[in-house]
């Protein structure tokens, strides 16, 4: 009988639990730790912030989830991990003290670096949870003039959001008739483009122009003050309103492995296994892949560690190998709403679409996560 422990309940972990389940037999004992017993449906945030949808309809219940799938669920804080011993370090929660295990898929995601950016948690706003992104959306319903800064910090990796909340903004403020009364800046650390691709940076850049959105490339905020950011270059920007996505760091539970880069990320191999540590898998936005992270490459990770997990409790060589996809819906443009697919690892040309299938489709795909799950 083998100790199955998955630490982390989001895309990563849900799915790495979900295939184990299904591949394992009844013998085997899966485990999953997650410090909250909600899993959140992070693609929908943005949508949350406009009243486009309720605070109910963006997670579900993981321990009736997880039951429903055999597999037990812990709501406890992970400290740390100790590779030598075979054991988790648990800090608090359901159960306090250590959880051994013979096998580990790690899925503990990043965490917000806000410490590295002066003044980002008294004067910024951001939508990186159920609570933040509330509090930004009644700050916006409010909101009638001035400026409105919309960005990234230098480390945040993740674009879609930032783009989606300038689109959605625009809209609102176009149906109140209080467009001509706002500014509406996006601020990026990066060249439009270089994080999407030539050609979906191209597609982004006419609907921002289309909706009279100013774009900063280039832009490395390093302080926040009450009513102006400033960059690593000494650029100063005034707003009345800020929502900044803070830089992503990997998850400090990782820290004592001794197998993460410099900013925190786990490094695997393209079965998924942590290099440098046996019985050991790790998945989602944890680990040191290049480009965007997000939950499909998770969703994805967490098929390929699952499946080369149960091939080695049973005995058997890795069956599965990853390959690093990025596939993302921009919404809230209406029809101009983008698609992208593109593979990070090779030359290949990307797919772009548009059009308002694409949202349509984002929408069908929570919806698919919230049915299947509770
Ligand atoms: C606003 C927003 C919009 C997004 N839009 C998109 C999109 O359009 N498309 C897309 O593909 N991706 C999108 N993403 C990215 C996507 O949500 C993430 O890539 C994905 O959630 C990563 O999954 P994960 O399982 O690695 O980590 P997470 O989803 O972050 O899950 C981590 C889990 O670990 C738990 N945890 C963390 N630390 C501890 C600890 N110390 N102890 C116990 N439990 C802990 C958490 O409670 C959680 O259960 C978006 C993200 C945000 C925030």
């Amino acid at each position: 009988m083998a100790k199955v422990l998955i630490l982390g309940g989001g895309f990563g972990g849900v799915v790495a639990a979900e295939r184990l389940a299904q591949q394992l037999s009844d013998e085997h004992q899966i485990t999953l730790v997650a410090r909250s017993r909600n899993f959140i449906f992070y693609p929908a945030l943005v949508r949350l912030a406009f009243g486009h949808c309720e605070k109910k309809d963006v997670s579900f219940d993981l321990r009736h989830a997880m039951l429903d799938r055999r597999v037990n669920f812990i709501e406890a804080e992970v400290a740390r991990i100790d590779p030598y011993e075979k054991k988790v370090i648990i800090a608090h929660g359901e159960l306090e003290g250590q959880l051994p295990y013979d096998f580990l898929v790690f899925a503990l995601g990043r965490r917000l670096a806000t410490e590295r950016i002066t003044g980002f948690y008294e004067h910024a706003h951001h939508l990186l949870n159920v609570d933040k992104a509330i509090q930004f959306g009644k700050t916006v319903s409010n909101f009638q003039a001035g400026r409105v800064v919309l960005g990234q910090c230098p480390g945040t990796r993740l674009p879609v959001p930032v783009y989606e909340t300038a689109f959605a903004l625009a809209r609102l403020l176009s149906e109140r008739g209080e467009r001509d009364r706002v500014k509406i800046t996006l601020v990026s650390p990066n060249p439009l483009g270089s994080e999407i691709g030539d050609e979906a940076g191209n597609a982004i850049q006419r609907v921002l122009k289309d909706r009279q959105i100013e774009f900063l490339p280039d832009f490395s905020i390093i302080s926040v003050f009450e009513d102006a950011v400033i960059t690593d270059r000494g650029r100063r920007l005034k707003f009345d309103l800020l929502m900044l996505l803070p830089p992503f760091r990997g998850s400090s539970a990782a820290s004592y492995l001794g197998v993460t880069n410099h900013e925190g990320y786990i490094n695997v191999d393209g079965t998924m296994r942590v290099v440098g540590h046996e019985g050991i898998y790790a998945v989602g936005d944890s680990v040191n892949f290049e480009g965007p992270k997000m939950g499909h490459m998770a969703v994805r990770q967490g098929d390929v560690a699952a499946a080369n997990l149960a091939a080695e409790i049973e005995g058997h060589e890795p069956v599965s190998r990853y390959t690093h996809e990025m596939r993302l819906v921009i919404d809230d443009a209406g029809s101009e709403s983008i698609y992208l697919h593109k593979n990070i690892w090779t030359d290949a040309p990307a797919t772009l679409r548009q059009g308002r299938f694409w949202s349509w489709a984002k929408r069908v795909q929570k919806e698919y996560w919230e049915v299947s799950h509770s």
